[in-house]
């Protein structure tokens, strides 16, 4: 609109000027052009016409001065020239009444000449010689000739004036033409330049408001509006941006109302979920808490003395409550990781040693099956990686417990492999079983929560379908995966696919040594067994026969084939591992060919081990596996033998621990003094945390087991208070915790704690966590719930015969030597090379131990000193013996000084008085 004026003045001044030339063209040129044309056409006839009155007048002059007649042609010719002119004057009608009057006097003084001058002479001449009459006619002719020139030249100055105007005419056109063009394009310029400034003044500034408006509206200032000004457009797009911007307003009250709610119902929803988290911790203190009384006490009843059928209900009672708690372990970890909770550490761990661990661990269960539960690690490794130690044998665990309970027959193979990439192990761990397998239809389901493939109300198997579940949230909270494979009726396998930083001062694994030069019969009908055999033997130097059945073993041998030491499998179809033993035996060649058994079982009847030289239980560590096989073969077989390579073992110190146990609940309270006792230590109780921090600062003790909840004042306060007590040596504390949440945990160690005991505690873990402190003291309980007679009651009742003092007085001797004996066969276990005639050497340690031992009714001891007294100084299964003489002395030193201390008769329990709880 603004610009369409000034575009219209634009157009027409345009119009005006291309108008303003046409005209021109049409006007000046041809009109004026022509009149030009015919005022300069007048001035040559009138130049042609005086030519020829000159012409005419000369002649005729000439004639009359000679009288030849040729003077007369000049004079012709004029007249004919004269007609001609007259002819072509006598067409210009159109003049104006000047030009014509001057026209009329010329022609009339012609024709005066030509009458009263040119006949009368041509007519009478005077005579050639009479001058006067000459000179008198030469005069007349002047007379009449001279009007005639001023008439010609007034005829000319008139036509020459009207060319003149007419000259002047056509410039005057054409400047006025000029001027109209220069005049139109200045006031086309001048329309144009002041549109151009309304254009700035009115289009200008709101068209910047606008844009300001729009730039704050994206910016985000929503309360921004624009000024509603300037031409009609303007108006409209400015109201449009307002409209605009109310909208977006409107649209951000909305989306904040909005957020309000959404953030009202997420505090609501973190409010709930607090008090999940809140629920799960009491929940899991109140259900563990008495659990835990159910539990230990069941167990401590289970090593009283009971009637079968007692044992078996309890038996029951101890089983279902195990169940129980993995059950509330399962729902709370599930929890706990659902709520996010699922913290991982990233501290070295050990690959191969977590997989062993696990095999090892559930090789009992796999072995009551019949399955042989194998470990393959392929490859050396380095295995020793940054990453949650306990999580990763959860998953296993899950795994291989899956596994064996899935699994009638054949069996369950762990396999480890990795591959090192930039810093990082890429570590794929597979569970292989052949077992029922799962239909390819029920695998989506295998990791949903709660969730079993057979959801029959008849289940044959356990389980509450949270241990797949958990183990992938785990491993992909590691970063990997967990993969299926399977069918029905053939097995399955589970992978664990994970990449975990290797740990920094990763070694590269077991070199190729110690077993180097020997060659080993391996004896196994599972061609997997044989082949991981024959990897973890050669790895250490072996030179591998591997066997499929005893009787290829026998085959082998009869060819002639050297060996040097021999491996059986127990459990083989046809022959199984101590038969073929057997056999060797009987045959004078491998009479004494060094045999190691593998058995899957720990519970074997001795005749069936009767006649190997050791005996390892599936699946065996490679370096114990290696350690066995060096250690049964004498030395010089071996190239470079050195020795048996037995572990020192630590020397005891067999103090009790000052044990300060915090825990407000009576029964858990007792429970505790009760393990404790049991385990030999020495147990104060205290009800709160106020009491504990004042009992240690008062007394001396080891250990303290801290519970969280507490009256007076909560155990992690309470740690926090013992930390700042000023001590010459502070206690270590363990929290009691029931509590699964790793916020609890990470308070307890905010404050000092040392460690964690999770609640229901189990005889088993409270002596591993003592056992850090100090190595089990006298009187521990190491042989288990269900410790056997340690001490012959028969002999006991016949010392007792020798009176109270003697009794006492044998045993107090006993116990005061017996740590060091033991101790010093230990000692001599470790010398490089020793002869039986030794007084030092372990036969005749043994031996005096087995005397006094077998006197005083300790026939167990008495038992491994005899074991230890045939060995022979090349090379011989020291380790696993050793352990045992060790675990022997424990459980003497603790029925010995239980006797002791109950010192009256009527003691028919060799390993102490019965426990009694008090209600
Ligand atoms: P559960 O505690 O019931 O074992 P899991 O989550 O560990 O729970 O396993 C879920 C289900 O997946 C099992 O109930 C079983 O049906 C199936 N399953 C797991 N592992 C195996 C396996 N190795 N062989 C056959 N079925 C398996």
């Amino acid at each position: 609109m603004l610009l369409r004026r000034p575009l219209l003045v634009a157009l027409s001044g345009l119009t005006v000027v291309a108008m303003t030339m046409l005209g021109l063209a049409v006007l000046v040129v041809p009109v004026l052009g022509n009149r030009l044309e015919t005022y300069d056409g007048m001035l040559r006839s009138l130049q042609d016409g005086h030519i020829a009155m000159l012409n005419q007048s000369t002649g005729l002059r000439g004639y009359l001065i000679t009288r030849e007649e040729r003077f007369l042609q000049p004079y012709e010719a004029g007249v004919a020239d004269q007609r001609a002119v007259d002819a072509e004057i006598a067409r210009w009608t159109d003049v104006d009444a000047e030009l014509a009057g001057r026209l009329t006097d010329l022609q009339t003084a012609q024709r005066r000449w030509t009458q009263e001058w040119v006949r009368p002479m041509l007519a009478e001449q005077p005579e050639v010689g009479d001058t006067t009459a000459l000179a008198e006619l030469l005069r007349e002719d002047k007379a009449l000739f001279d009007p005639y020139r001023v008439m010609e030249a007034q005829a000319r100055a008139v036509v020459e004036d009207r060319r003149a105007e007419a000259t002047a005419q056509q410039q005057r056109a054409l400047y006025s033409g000029a001027l109209v063009g220069v005049a139109t394009a200045v006031g086309v310029g001048l329309v144009l330049r002041r549109a151009y400034r309304r254009l700035d003044e009115q289009v200008v500034p709101p068209t910047q408001e606008v844009r300001d408006a729009l730039a704050a509206l994206a910016a985000g200032d929503l309360t921004r509006r624009a000024g509603e000004s300037g031409s009609a457009e303007l108006r409209r797009i400015a109201a449009d941006v307002n409209a605009l911007g109310d909208a977006l307003q409107d649209r951000d009250e909305l989306v904040a109302a909005r957020e309000r709610d959404l953030v009202a119902a997420r505090d609501q929803a973190e409010r709930a979920g607090q008090a999940k988290t809140a629920f799960l911790a009491t929940m899991s203190h109140e259900i563990r808490t008495p659990l835990n009384a159910v539990l230990g006490l069941t167990d401590l009843l289970l090593t009283t003395q009971l009637t079968e059928e007692q044992r078996a209900h309890l038996e029951t009672v101890s089983g279902s409550g195990d169940s129980l708690l993995s059950l509330i372990n399962d729902v709370l970890d599930f929890s706990k990781i659902e709520a996010g909770e699922l913290d991982l550490e990233a501290a070295p761990l050990d690959l191969v040693g977590v997989v062993y661990d696990v095999a090892q661990m559930l090789a009992p269960q796999a072995a009551r099956t019949g399955l042989d539960l194998l470990v393959d690690v392929v490859g050396d490794g380095p295995w020793q990686v940054l990453g949650d130690g306990s999580r990763f044998r959860q998953v296993v665990t899950n795994l291989v417990g899956n596994a064996v309970k899935f699994t009638r027959e054949g069996h369950v193979v762990l396999r480890l492999t990795g591959t090192v990439a930039d810093g990082r192990l890429r570590c794929r761990l597979s569970v292989a079983d052949t077992g029922i397998g799962i239909d390819p239809d029920d695998h989506h389901r295998l990791f949903r929560s709660f969730s079993q493939v057979d959801a029959s109300v008849t289940r044959s198997y356990g389980g509450t379908g949270l241990g797949l579940a958990i183990s992938q949230r785990i491993v992909r909270a590691m970063g990997g995966d967990i993969e299926v494979e399977s069918q029905p009726g053939v097995g399955s396998t589970f992978t664990v696919a994970v990449d975990l930083p290797l740990a920094p001062a990763s070694s590269t694994g077991p070199t190729a040594d110690g077993l180097a030069g020997l060659r080993v019969l391996v004896v196994d009908d599972n061609p997997t067994n044989l082949r991981i055999l024959e990897h973890q033997l050669s790895r250490h130097g072996a030179e591998c026969v591997l066997a499929g059945s005893g009787t290829a073993a026998l085959q082998v041998l009869g060819a002639g084939t050297h060996l040097d030491v021999a491996v059986l499998d127990l459990n083989m179809p046809g022959m199984d591992g101590d038969v073929l033993a057997a056999a060797l035996r009987a045959r004078p060649a491998t009479a004494d060919l060094p045999l190691v058994l593998l058995s899957s079982s720990t519970t074997l009847p001795p005749e069936r081990y009767a006649d190997f030289d050791a005996r390892l239980n599936k699946p065996v560590r490679p370096e114990r596996l290696a350690r066995t096989v060096r250690s049964v073969v004498p030395t010089g077989s071996a190239a470079d033998a050195t020795g048996p390579a037995t572990p020192a073992q630590p020397a005891p110190d067999g103090r009790p621990l000052r044990v300060l146990v915090a825990e407000d609940n009576a029964v858990n309270a007792q429970l505790m003094a009760l393990y404790l006792r049991r385990l030999g230590h020495e147990c104060t109780h205290v009800g709160d945390g106020d009491q504990a921090v004042a009992a240690v600062l008062h007394g001396t003790y080891d250990v303290v087991l801290m519970d969280a909840q507490m009256p007076v004042l909560g155990g992690i306060d309470a740690t926090a208070a013992i930390r700042l007590l000023p001590l010459a040596r502070q206690p270590r504390v363990y929290a009691v915790t029931a509590s699964v949440l790793a916020a609890d945990r990470t308070a307890f160690l905010e404050a000092g704690a040392d460690g964690f005991l999770t609640k229901p505690i189990r005889m088993g873990t409270l002596r591993d966590a003592l056992d850090e402190v100090a190595p089990a003291p006298a009187g521990a309980a190491a042989a288990g719930p269900e410790p056997a007679a340690v001490l012959d009651p028969d002999t006991v009742e016949d010392l007792r015969d020798l009176g109270d003092e003697a009794f006492a007085h044998l045993y107090t001797r006993y116990l005061a030597t017996l740590d060091d004996a033991v101790a010093a066969i230990v000692a001599a276990a470790d010398l490089p090379s020793w002869s039986v005639d030794d007084e030092g050497s372990v036969p005749r340690l043994a031996h005096g131990l087995k005397g006094s031992s077998a006197a005083l009714g300790a026939t167990g001891l008495a038992e491994v000193c005899h074991s230890l007294e045939t060995v022979d100084p090349a090379g011989l299964v020291l380790a696993d013996t050793l352990a045992v003489l060790e675990r022997e002395r424990a459980r003497v030193r603790a029925a010995v000084t239980t006797l002791l201390a109950a010192g009256g008769p009527g003691d028919r329990d060799g390993a102490g008085e019965p426990p009694t709880i008090e209600p």
